[in-house]
């Protein structure tokens, strides 16, 4: 909606938009649909922890470039991205910056003001509201071009009646995980946290993917060599473990992800990836039992 909306609208100023290749396919496919219609865009590359290169994005600035998009935190290896730094970086050369922020919503502080960010995308969903639902922040004076014609609903920009149910959850859901987002937080890293130091004592050869620090709290990413990635979440799941090669909304393929083959991964590595999320009922137990069952499949392997 936003993407697209942003390009429709500024088209006559630019049509060059700068996005990172380790977005989420929500950013990345529509980047490419627009490519199909005439727009062209730079897909900036990352370090090994999966942080936008900024120099790369400075030097991709061009006098057309009406829209940076870079992911708030990444789903996959949750890198946490130096966001305050991006927009800087948009505000200097007057350009629009837009984030996807669904996985850091309810994970992570955000001030959008303090940020300087001009759009954000959330989805309910990740943050404990129903399917179905999400929100478009929009600062006062960006345009962009309605993705849906019909009634006048939402301010004339998105047709359709509302989901009223689904609004008031994820009201709801926000309100909570505002209220709760040191504790959350907290909790979340801590079973990171051990999770990740029995990990690494258990299974030395194990790499952790993603930034160490700047992280998604629930987040931990491990690839373990010369193992399949698809072999082991079955195993997993018949211990009742849910876990992910990757990206959950990419599973079924075996190709390493387009976010591994960025942060450069070797493919003896990328293959036998593992993506663990933490949740707010997790407990440590869970934890241990994980690490447990890791370990016996792994040594099996
Ligand atoms: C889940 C996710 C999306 C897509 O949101 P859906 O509402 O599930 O389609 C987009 N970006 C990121 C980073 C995500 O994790």
């Amino acid at each position: 909606m936003i993407i697209k909306g942003i390009a429709r609208y500024y088209q006559d100023k630019g049509k060059h938009i700068i996005t990172s290749c380790i977005e989420h396919p929500a950013v990345l496919h529509t980047c490419q649909v627009l490519e199909k219609q005439g727009f062209e865009v730079s897909y900036i590359g990352v370090d090994e922890e999966g942080k936008i290169k900024l120099e790369e994005l400075v030097n991709a600035i061009r006098k057309d470039t009406i829209l940076i998009s870079i992911m708030f935190a990444n789903n996959e290896i949750g890198t946490i991205q130096p966001i305050e730094a991006i927009s800087e970086i948009a505000k200097k050369h007057d350009i629009i910056f837009h984030t996807d922020a669904v996985q850091a919503c309810g994970n992570v502080p955000i001030d959008v003001q303090k940020m300087g960010i001009d759009a954000l995308s959330l989805s309910g969903h990740k943050l404990y509201a129903p399917k179905g639902i999400g929100a478009l922040y929009v600062r006062n004076g960006i345009e962009f071009e309605r993705f849906m014609d019909g009634g006048h609903q939402e301010r004339n920009k998105r047709a359709g009646t509302e989901n009223v149910a689904g609004i008031v959850g994820l009201g709801k859901a926000c309100e909570l995980a505002n209220q709760n987002l040191q504790s959350h937080t907290e909790h979340l890293k801590d079973l990171r946290e051990h999770f990740i130091l029995q990990v690494q004592e258990k299974i030395p050869e194990a790499k952790l993917n993603g930034a160490r620090e700047n992280r998604l709290p629930g987040n931990a990413n491990f690839s373990f060599p010369s193992i399949e990635g698809e072999a082991l979440l079955f195993k997993l799941d018949e211990k009742g473990i849910c876990a992910s090669s990757g990206s959950a909304c990419t599973s079924g393929s075996t190709a390493p992800s387009h976010v591994l083959t960025a942060i450069g991964l070797p493919s003896e590595f990328a293959k036998g990836t593992l993506r663990i999320t933490f949740g707010e009922e997790n407990t440590k137990e869970d934890v241990d039992y994980l690490v447990a069952e890791l370990v016996k499949i792994v040594k099996e392997s």
